[in-house]
Order: structure tokens, then sequence, then C-alpha cells
């Protein structure tokens, strides 16, 4: 395969709006966009509440979206970034609109929904399918463009950085990469690479995120020796779904509590009203704490959700794919309450980038939730990641295109890195022993990396991830790689990491919390 110019790992939202950005604006450039799956699989179509951006300047002000992200990320946000997040955020709407993405309306303003942490109404939301909406009409557009190549079901293995080649120049020349159809490891090189993979929900054995969400990036980038920030932040959501639908964690979007929705426990009190002034609308860091210790201490499965003050016209016009999933298991709404519970959800930390979103890798990208920017801090504001990435995927288009005219290796160089090294041995482990391994370190991670920390079980943890780490070594040195196996190599690493990384935090932020400095 010829060199590309870019090579986009990644077809969610980020990935999606930089290629689309990109093709717009210099047509001549040469695109490959691989996703390990179908690719409109990942976190993107599952966002339900919608993106944070300032409408109503009656009552509302960049400032006070500016002021609600620095109080949600609790000291650990730069603020730079948040300035100008915030403040490019209606440019990017405008252009998500004229792409042909759809959102509800009052009138003729846009209907703005409110989250918790936030002081005023400014969510816009396509009912309770906000991300399905912008991955399909992202989707679409991508499509039509004749300079991008899609490819489906390759899944991302390693960066091939200088390690591979001779130069020493510390640059990222493109990936190796599992063709699923030809169950082999191809090389696809290019001058520029973007790691747009999501995030890592799936280390854990509760998680809103879809199975994808193995931290596949994070895992290339950590073996790259790129430099990572933030992992241990990882934010639960307070209000899922307790019984798995179709196999998958359901969520109920904070919007829910926002249109006046109350958290009540077994004894059917509310509960958060003793805990913060703002009750179920507190940031998420504080609610889902607030859920955990109430089923903690009621010694409960569960928590419900009283939605009983929203009309059901309320629940159908605006919660639709809510009132029908909870319908299909038998909860009626508005009249029966929802028993929930918190489960992982979203990876405020990631690959450590600049303004532009470069790593600290030369030609390496990252963007959306695998990246971290320094929006969010200790605490990610809800509806803030869509956010961040349309701001940085544009960024990261924009610096790319200029990136381009510098002095970059020419075709000779990139066909004489070496192809994957590895293929001669034939698969002989068991699906289900990656399985168990899969499971055994999600149920690590829940039980000592989760909510509530203490120094003894991140020590356990730590113990206990490396013995699964060495298994998944020996896996890996025998057999063939295949999508499983590569998963579970990553999230293996990448749950070390994150909780070595835990041991050396002493102060509790935003979603960290270690009881031993409560
Ligand atoms: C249930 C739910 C509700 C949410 N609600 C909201 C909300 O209301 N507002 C908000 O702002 N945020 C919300 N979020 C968070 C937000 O949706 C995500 O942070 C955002 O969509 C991430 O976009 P992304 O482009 O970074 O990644 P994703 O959309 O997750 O896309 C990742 C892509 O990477 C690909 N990929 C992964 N690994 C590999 C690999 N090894 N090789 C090749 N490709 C790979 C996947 O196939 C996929 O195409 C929600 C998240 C969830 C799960």
């Amino acid at each position: 395969m010829k060199t590309k110019d870019i090579l986009v790992i990644g077809t969610g939202i980020s990935g999606l709006t930089f290629a689309i950005k990109v093709a717009e604006k210099n047509p001549t450039l040469s695109l490959t966009l691989i996703s390990k799956g179908d690719m409109n699989e990942g976190n993107t179509r599952y966002a339900q509440g919608g993106i944070a951006v300032v409408q109503d300047l009656k009552r509302d002000s960049t400032a006070k979206h500016i002021e609600d992200t620095l109080i949600a990320g609790d000291g650990g946000c730069d603020p730079k970034v948040v300035t100008f997040v915030v403040e490019e955020a209606n440019q990017r709407l405008t252009e998500l609109i004229n792409w042909g993405t759809s959102f509800d309306k009052k009138k003729e303003q846009l209907h703005l929904g409110k989250e918790g942490g936030h002081s005023e109404k400014r969510i816009v939301h396509y009912k309770d399918q906000t991300g399905k909406q912008i991955q399909d009409v992202l989707t679409e557009k991508v499509k039509s463009f004749p300079n991008i190549t899609i490819l489906e079901n390759h899944t991302l293995v390693d960066l091939i950085t200088d390690h591979h080649s001779p130069a020493e120049q510390n640059r990222c020349y493109g990936a190796y990469v599992i063709s699923q159809e030809r169950e082999e490891i191809i090389k696809i090189t290019a001058k520029i690479t973007v790691l747009s993979t999501g995030g890592a929900g799936s280390l854990y054995a509760h998680t809103t995120n879809p199975s994808v969400a193995t931290g596949d990036g994070l895992g290339a980038a950590y073996r790259a020796k790129v430099q990572m920030d933030r992992l241990p932040y990882v934010q639960f959501h307070p209000t899922a779904l307790k019984e798995k639908v179709n196999g998958n964690v359901f969520l109920i979007t904070e919007a829910v509590r926002g249109a006046g929705a109350k958290l009540l426990n077994e004894k059917f009190e509310r509960f958060m009203i003793k805990m913060d002034s703002r009750a179920e609308l507190a940031p998420r860091d504080i609610v889902a704490r607030g859920i955990q210790k109430e089923i903690q201490e009621q010694d409960a499965d569960h928590v419900w959700l009283d939605g009983s003050e929203i009309s059901e016209e309320k629940w159908k016009a605006h919660f639709p794919t809510i009132y029908k999933t909870c319908k299909s298991i038998g909860i009626n709404l508005p009249k029966d309450y929802i028993p929930v519970v918190p489960a992982a959800h979203y990876f405020c930390g990631g690959i450590k980038v600049n303004e532009h979103s470069e790593s600290q890798l030369k030609g390496l990208y990252a963007i959306g939730e695998c990246s971290a920017t320094g929006l969010h801090g200790a605490n990610r504001l809800a509806s803030n990641s869509l956010l961040e990435a349309l701001v940085f995927a544009h960024r990261a288009a924009m610096d790319c295109i200029k990136s381009l005219n510098e002095n970059l290796p020419d075709e000779d160089f990139y066909a004489a890195l070496p192809e994957w090294d590895g293929d001669g041995y034939s698969k002989n482990y068991t699906i289900e022993k990656v399985h168990n391994l899969r499971e055994q370190l999600q149920e690590i991670m829940t039980s000592y990396v989760g909510i509530f920390k203490t120094n003894e079980g991140l020590h356990k943890a730590e113990n206990k991830i490396n013995d699964i780490y060495l298994q998944v070594q020996q896996l890996y040195n025998q057999n063939k790689l295949t999508n499983g196996l590569s998963e579970l190599r990553n999230m293996v690493s990448i749950a070390y990491l994150l909780t070595k990384q835990a041991q050396d935090i002493t102060e509790n932020k935003g979603v960290f919390y270690n009881q031993n400095y409560a």
C-alpha cells in the first residue's frame, strides 16, 4: 500500500470530524480511515445528553460555561484550554449543523437541556440520541470524499516509530494493523498518524461503553513511549440501568435528572440532598460517590431513579430511547421507578497533547476521548466531551495540513520500514482463555480501582494485574495475534499503568477518591 498523507485510527466524532475537515480544506491529500469493527460502533453513537454550547445569552455566557468547567475539573483543568474550547464551541456547532446534523428546537431556537454541574441550560441535543444523529451524519459525509479510503474491521496493533527504523528521527510513520478479513497484520504507512480510538470503559465489569472501548490507542501509544496524563481519573456515570439490556449496560442520561427525576434509596428517601446542596444535579463524581455510598451503607445493589415528575408525553418526546428500553424490560414510565447503579463511563485522561492535539511523538496526534487536552482536569463536566472532540479535531486538522509541508521522509524510506514480524505462529490458545483473563481483569479493576480506592487495594490490584500481564505476554509471544488478544494486551497494559499512577496520587480531586486520603 502506498504511503498516505494521513492515517486516522478511529471513526467516532473526533476521527470523522478530523477527516472531513482535512478533506474539505485540501482535497488533494490522501487519507486512510480505519475502524476496529463497523465504523459506526464506538462511544459516539451512544451519547444521549448532547453537546454543551452557550446559546441563551440573556441568561448564560461563555464566562459561566468556563467557570462551570473549572469547578467540575476541581483545580485540574488548564484554564487556557477551557477558554478556547468554550469560545470556539459555537463555530464548531454551526459547522456540524451545516453538515446536516439536526438538533431539537423550541420555536426557532435550539432546545437546551440542563445537566449536572451546569449553572444554566446549555445542552444542545437531538432527543436522547444526540450521538447517533452526529455519527450517522458524519459517516454519510465522510463517504462522499474520493480521497478518503475507509477500512472497517481493521485493528490497530502498534504504531510504527523510529524504533522500527534505522533513521532515529523519533517520529511516527503509521501503524501495524490486523486485517480481520485476511487474518494478517499489514503495514499502513503515513506521514501523519491520528489516534481517535476513544476510551477504555471495558477495563471495568460495569461500563456504559460498548465492548470496542478497550483503550487500544492508549496501549499502542504507551508501548511507543508516548506520555500519558491523568489516566486514573476515570469518570463513573451515576445512573446506568441496573439490568443489562441485550448484554449491554444502558445509560439513563443526566438530562433526566435535569428534567426533574430524583434519586431515592431503599427506603424511598432522597439521599443526595444531605450530601450536596445541588442534590441530584451536583457534578457526576459527587453523585456517583453518593450513590455508591448509599448502596454500600444500605447493603443494596442499586438505588432508584424516580421520574414521576416528568410527564409521559415528555418522556416520549425527549427521552424516547430510555422510555422504550425501560418498557421493554417491564418498567413503565413515568409511574415506575428505575433501578440504577454507577458505571465506568469516561476517561478524563489519556495521551498528553498540546493545544493542536499533537502528542510528544512527532507525527502523532491524538483527538477525542483517547487524548488528555487539559479541558477536563480531575472531572469532566457533562456534555463537554463531544465539544472537546469537535474543537480539537478542527485544531488538529489545521495543524496537520501545515505540518505536511515540513521536510518529511520520501517513499523509499517508508517502503523500507519492516513488515510485522510474528505471523509465523498459528493460533493455539482458546478464545475462552482470553475471555476469562479479560473478565478477571475487569473484576480486579472494579473491586480495587473503582469509585472508592484504598492504598492496600491498589497494591493488591497491581500484583494481580501483573500476574495477568505475564499470562498475556506468554500468549502474545507464542501465538498469532488476533483482535481479542490484541485488545486484552492493551487492556492489561493500561490497567497496570493506571493502577501504578493511582498509587502516586495522594490527594482526592474530582473523580479520584482514595479512602486513605479522605
Ligand atoms: C453511553 C454514553 C453516553 C454519552 N453521552 C455523552 C453526552 O451526552 N455528551 C458528551 O459530550 N459525551 C457523551 N459521552 C462521551 C462521548 O460520547 C465520547 O467521549 C465521544 O463520543 C468519544 O468520541 P471519540 O471519537 O473519541 O471515540 P469513539 O466514538 O469511541 O470512537 C472510537 C473509534 O475508535 C475505533 N477503534 C478503537 N480501537 C481501535 C483499534 N484498535 N483499531 C482501529 N480502530 C479502533 C472504534 O472502532 C471507533 O471507530 C457518552 C459516552 C457514552 C458511552
